[in-house]
């Protein structure tokens, strides 16, 4: 076990403490086929804790080829390996960062509702639309600064803030209906076309239903985490 890398202490504490942001609490949408639930963030931070999922610090990032030119990477959640990666230790000082890590959360809770038995194949695309959308709730649920958030206009951040918007709205900030959220179908192919074009997957229109895919291959496989060694001895 000696290329056995630990869990990096300051970034498993960054993690956790965003994951347990009240506000977080409120989300519960549907997006195609993919639901996120605010308390499906409790066995992220869980598996993080008892290290299931480790945070570690990664100086580089090796090249999926799935981001359009000009767009870098700073953060990444590795499903073979359960590992979230980070470019410092001290991530997560930013309003940005910050979403950063709940995005790559999202991702890891996909992952958590996979098995090795059963993969669980999301095609990418309705992945990032998904996980860009949470980080629009998350700066609107926990007051977060926008940043550089909006910065591209009709870019994925920008339509998701738009929707989250609109849904805040349309739900009274869900102050009390925090029943599920399904997505309107105009919305999500503004959002699936922005984020098509900044993962620079393929944009593909079903002719029948006018749905945009991406005929890439681009899947995100979800296998699972492990149970880590110390849970299985029952401790
Ligand atoms: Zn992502």
């Amino acid at each position: 076990m000696a290329n056995k890398v630990k869990t990096d202490p300051t970034l498993a504490a960054t993690v956790l403490r965003i994951l347990r942001e009240p506000g977080i609490q409120k989300i519960n949408f549907s997006l195609n086929a993919i639901i996120v639930k605010g308390q499906d963030y409790a066995p992220v931070a869980q598996a993080i804790a008892d290290g299931r999922i480790q945070c570690q610090v990664a100086k580089q990032f090796a090249s999926q080829g799935e981001l359009a030119r000009g767009m870098s990477v700073e953060a990444r959640y590795e499903t073979d390996s359960n590992v979230m990666l980070f470019q410092r230790a001290n991530y997560g000082s930013t309003a940005s960062e910050e979403r950063t890590i709940l995005h790559e959360a999202t991702h890891a809770m996909f992952d958590l509702s996979g098995s090795k038995k059963h993969n669980i194949r999301q095609i990418s695309i309705d992945d990032e639309s998904a996980a860009v959308l949470v980080e629009a709730l998350y700066t609107r649920l926990c007051k977060k600064e926008l940043m550089g958030f909006k910065m591209v206009q009709y870019g994925p951040q920008d339509e998701a803030l738009r929707i989250a918007d609109n849904m805040m709205a349309e739900r009274n900030n869900f102050e009390d209906d925090t029943s599920m959220y399904v997505l309107k179908e105009e919305d999500l192919q503004m959002l699936r076309a922005a984020v098509a074009t900044d993962w620079n997957f393929t944009r593909v229109v079903d002719k029948k239903t006018g749905t945009i895919t991406d005929n890439t291959g681009a899947l995100y496989i979800y296998n699972g985490v492990g149970l880590c060694k110390a849970r299985r001895k029952g401790k």
